[in-house]
């Protein structure tokens, strides 16, 4: 390369001299030295033309100009970086390609927006899911396109920690759940999953135990009806037949508890819309619940107390919150040994309403609190069997909850007692 250029130099040093002399010969040295300038001015010119007609588009010939001295260095190392570089795209583009045919290969829809929203790149399952149509809804707002007022609130929000579930905007018989995450500067990778095959059977396993909790409950009945006679009429009766049918009893009115729970759930489950509709007054309904909480308690006298209710009234469905709060209190009066104390409490703050039930009890080991709502979780049990629960409470205090937009925290210790509380967001207080 530096040999090039003192060639180069060379050249052009002998060049000058060369019409130097040649004007020297005849006369005219400076017009001489004057026409080899302007000669290698206009070969410079040349080369800076053809230098600027190829970098306005490198990639319409493969190669940069041919040329000699410094002019051909040049041209030879930015011809090397132009290659570099289209080598570079190419891969990159063969790589985006590529990514892109596997996320269209998906089956569920991923979608790509900016801090605001406007949608900048989405796949076919997008498309079909959602309705979106590349000709149109390049840049488009997503929340104007999934209309939902629940998707806007979860958009905006930026609390992704659970999926959102919606009906699909362009096809009502699909089912959505959408998570979204950030990445970039608060840019948003949305997927939508189909998860209309799940609903189905979660609608099919609600249906059967539904079925079954009601066609079991005539024949159960009327079992009862018989025992209850037989009872009555114990004294009749060989005394070895007297203790059968005591236990009998006993277990068709645990099965009649259950069944009573199942069905109960069922309802809350799908009876989601009564929950906006309707207006509780919660220090009412709760005072109710701790006076029969207190017949409940019965030999065992608890002190139950309700702390100064609250004057907040709550948007929601009474039958459902009894169900719920009488839930709590109740678990309480079970849990707890007797003498022990019950303290019940309905507040609101800035954060919403909260009601807090209170117990001196047994108390709950950490390891199951996380478990507890699930449908016959039982922390211990063998303690169940006293108190002849269903298993099926926390059940329907988590869902009644659900329907109220509600929370339920539990703090407990073991031998220290429990508290929950159901908390309610404040748009629900009034
Ligand atoms: P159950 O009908 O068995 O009471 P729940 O769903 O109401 O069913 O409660 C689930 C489990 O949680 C109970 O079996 C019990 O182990 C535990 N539990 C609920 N409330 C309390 C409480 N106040 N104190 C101690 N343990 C409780």
């Amino acid at each position: 390369m530096q040999q090039n250029r003192s060639r180069h130099l060379r050249y052009t040093l002998a060049g000058l001299a060369g019409t130097t002399l040649a004007g020297w010969y005849l006369g005219y040295p400076v017009y001489g030295l004057t026409i080899g300038l302007g000669i290698y001015l206009l070969w410079t010119y040349t080369q800076i033309r053809r230098l600027s007609q190829w970098l306005a588009d490198p990639s319409a010939t493969d190669e940069a100009p041919q040329s000699i001295g410094i002019w051909g260095d040049l041209f030879e190392k930015l011809n090397k970086l132009n290659q570099n570089y289209l080598h570079t795209r190419d891969r990159l583009r063969a790589r985006i390609d590529r990514i892109q045919e596997s996320t269209n290969a998906m089956h569920d829809g991923v979608i790509m927006t900016d801090a605001r929203g406007a949608m900048e790149w989405w796949n076919g399952s997008a498309e079909h899911l959602l309705g979106f149509r590349r000709s149109t809804d390049q840049g488009q707002y997503i929340y104007n396109l999934i209309r939902t007022p629940a998707f806007k609130s979860y958009f905006d929000a930026k609390n992704y920690r659970e999926p959102l579930e919606l009906i699909s905007p362009a096809k009502p018989q699909i089912s959505l759940q959408i998570q979204i995450s950030l990445f970039g500067e608060n840019d948003r990778l949305i997927v939508a999953k189909d998860v209309t095959r799940l609903h189905q059977l979660e609608q099919m396993r609600r249906d059967f135990v539904s079925n079954v909790s009601h066609e079991m409950r005539t024949p159960l009945t009327v079992i009862s009806g018989y025992l209850e006679t037989l009872m009555d009429n114990a004294d009749d009766l060989p005394a070895k037949w007297q203790r059968a049918i005591n236990t009998m009893a006993t277990q068709s009115f645990r099965m009649e508890t259950l069944i009573t729970d199942l069905i109960l759930l069922s309802r809350i489950e799908t009876d989601e819309q009564s929950a906006t509709e309707a207006t509780t007054d919660v220090g009412k309904l709760v005072g109710q619940i701790c006076q029969d909480a207190r017949t409940l308690s019965g030999e065992n006298q608890h002190e139950i107390v309700f702390q100064t209710p609250d004057p907040h009234r709550l948007k929601g469905d009474e039958n459902q919150l009894r169900s719920a709060f009488s839930n709590l209190i109740f678990n309480a009066v079970k849990y707890t040994p007797a003498r022990g104390r019950i303290t019940v409490c309905w507040f609101a703050n800035a954060e919403g309403g909260h009601l807090s039930v209170k117990d001196t009890g047994a108390g709950i080991d950490q390891v199951h609190i996380p478990r507890l709502t699930e449908r016959f979780y039982r922390a211990d049990p063998s303690r169940h069997k006293d108190t002849g629960g269903t298993g099926l409470g926390l059940a329907i205090v988590k869902h009644v909850l659900l329907n109220h937009d509600g929370t339920l925290d539990i703090h407990s210790r073991l031998c220290e007692g429990s508290e929950f509380i159901c908390h309610f967001p404040p748009e629900r207080l009034i």
